[in-house]
């Protein structure tokens, strides 16, 4: 998502690109496969339109009309024996403790933001206590490998906090860090041009309230009031699902088409390029090779693997800040499941070894043959979990699943296993300060960018991703604004 929005953008701009993608087919963690004639993701995969025209634009330029589906995203979670949608609504009060939802509705109507960075307090703060002792902590406990769930855990892997292009915590678009004073002059400093333009547009607001009448302003006072009461209801009542594209086909379609759109474009695209290496003189990367092939003196080099192979190829020193990997048990069905709209699960039962289950079906129809079904689990592995790895895990997957009435042992007709390694970022309490160091270092190589999921060390999205990608490349060609 990320190489490929960069790539396709300079590409489109006239410039001269080459990709290189150690895997055979593009994707990476947004691909799909097929097990047998049953399609797959890699773990759910949705793509979100509310994160930039820009993503949205170059999304549907590639991906055909009939292929532009938007879809529903609901989503729902096991509390107990409960299936609640997530996050809760009104049509949970009968499911939940009545003071589950009360605090929650409670807090989301106090429209109160928590300042704790420590992710149990903060999560405590957003959802009420009884929301989280009955579902976030035992399911971070389980999702998370670290001892303690959300007490080690810094809240902004919760709220996938965004960033810029240059790893500065982005002020602008997340209102999370607007409260924190130190970060918005951090931001402040590095982008001036937004104080300056924030300061215009607030200037310009007060000389246009100057000149509104009071009748206007009541008006407007009222509609706000109406805007927000409507806002609270939809939440509380949960109608207004987000929309998020899904293409028939699979999430893969996206990158599939965005490649050939950069191909089309005359863009070389190197597939297995094995052993990529970067090769750095002073403050320059000076030479990129892969088996087979080099470049020298590259104007720009822009890296979406793992912060921790490029911390080790330009000899800075890594910090310890962990990659999850986790276990995708994908099923073939005997039969369809019951008839559902959620398009995942989350699961928090500790006796169940799964966090997650994803139903590939309910997204588009015609992802495996007529008269079957397939279903998809989430595991963390750790170490002291051995039973959790693949030659043992079977009986307790079909035990999850009966207990949970999702299917029985005699529904599945297989099951393939595949390791997902880098799949999630984890912060530790001060993954701020351990990335800071690595940046410091990094920013120092004038011709180089980290970007990406794993290139940036950053919990995001898909669309959010693709947008760092197509940020980059403006920076490049000049156009970026912050
Ligand atoms: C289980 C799961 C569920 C998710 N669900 C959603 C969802 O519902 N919606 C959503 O928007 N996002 C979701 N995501 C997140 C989404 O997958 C990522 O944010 C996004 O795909 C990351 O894109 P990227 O380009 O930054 O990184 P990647 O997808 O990791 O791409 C990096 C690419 O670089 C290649 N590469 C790495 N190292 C090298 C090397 N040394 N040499 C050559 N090539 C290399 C990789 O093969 C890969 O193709 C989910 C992620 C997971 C794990």
């Amino acid at each position: 998502m990320a190489g490929l929005g960069a790539a396709t953008t300079l590409r489109r701009a006239g410039y001269d690109v080459v990709v290189l993608e150690r895997m055979p087919v593009v994707g990476g963690l947004a691909r799909t496969v097929a097990f047998d004639d049953h399609i797959f993701d890699v773990g759910p995969h949705y793509f979100f339109l509310d994160v930039s025209d820009a993503v949205n634009e170059l999304v549907k330029h590639c991906v055909t009309e009939e292929e532009w589906r938007p879809i529903d995203f609901k989503i729902s979670t096991y509390i107990g024996k409960h299936h609640v949608p997530w996050p809760p609504s009104l049509k949970s009060i009968y499911k939940l403790p009545p003071t589950a939802v009360f605090q929650y509705l409670q807090n989301a109507i106090a429209g109160k933001m928590p300042k704790q960075h420590v992710a149990s307090e903060f999560l405590q703060g957003v959802y009420g206590k009884v929301i989280y002792k009955v579902f976030l902590d035992p399911y971070l406990r389980k999702k998370v490998p670290t001892s303690d769930g959300a007490a080690q855990l810094h809240r902004d892997w919760y709220n996938q906090t965004a960033r810029t292009i240059h790893n500065v915590p982005d002020v602008l678009r997340d209102k999370m860090l607007q409260v924190e004073p130190d970060v918005v002059k951090t931001y402040m400093a590095r982008y001036p041009e937004v104080e300056k333009r924030l300061a215009e547009e607030k200037a310009q607001r007060e000389a246009e309230e100057n000149d509104n009448d009071k009748q206007v302003k009541e008006a407007t006072g009222l509609r706000r009031v109406f805007k927000i009461f409507g806002g609270l209801t939809r939440s509380v009542t949960a109608t207004n699902y987000k929309k998020v594209l899904y293409p028939p086909g699979g999430v893969g379609v996206i990158t599939e088409r965005i490649a050939e759109e950069y191909e089309r474009l005359d863009g070389p695209l190197h597939l297995k390029a094995k052993n990529v290496e970067l090769h750095k003189d002073g403050s320059r990367i000076t030479s990129v090779t892969w088996d087979g092939g080099k470049i020298d003196n590259p104007r720009e080099v822009i890296w979406t693997g793992s912060i921790h192979r490029l911390c080790s190829m330009l000899d800075i020193q890594r910090e310890e800040l962990p990659f999850m990997t986790i276990v995708l048990g994908m099923m073939k069905l005997k039969r369809p499941l019951p008839d559902n709209e959620e398009l995942y699960t989350y699961v928090a039962d500790p006796d169940i070894v799964f966090n997650r289950i994803y139903y590939p079906n309910r997204s588009v129809p015609g992802l495996c043959p007529p008269g079957k079904d397939s279903l998809c689990v989430e595991i963390t592995p750790t170490d002291q979990r051995m039973e959790t790895m693949p030659e043992h895990v079977y009986d307790n997957i079909v035990a999850g699943l009966e207990k949970l009435g999702i299917c029985k042992a005699d529904d599945i007709e297989d099951i393939e296993y595949m390791f997902v390694a880098d799949s999630y970022p984890v912060y530790p309490i001060d993954y701020r300060e351990k990335l800071e160091r690595i940046w410091t270092e990094l920013d120092k190589v004038e011709n180089l960018r980290s970007i990406g999921r794993s290139g940036q060390f950053w919990y995001n999205n898909m669309a959010r991703s693709m947008r760092v990608g197509i940020e980059a490349a403006q920076d490049i060609m000049g156009t970026y604004k912050p």
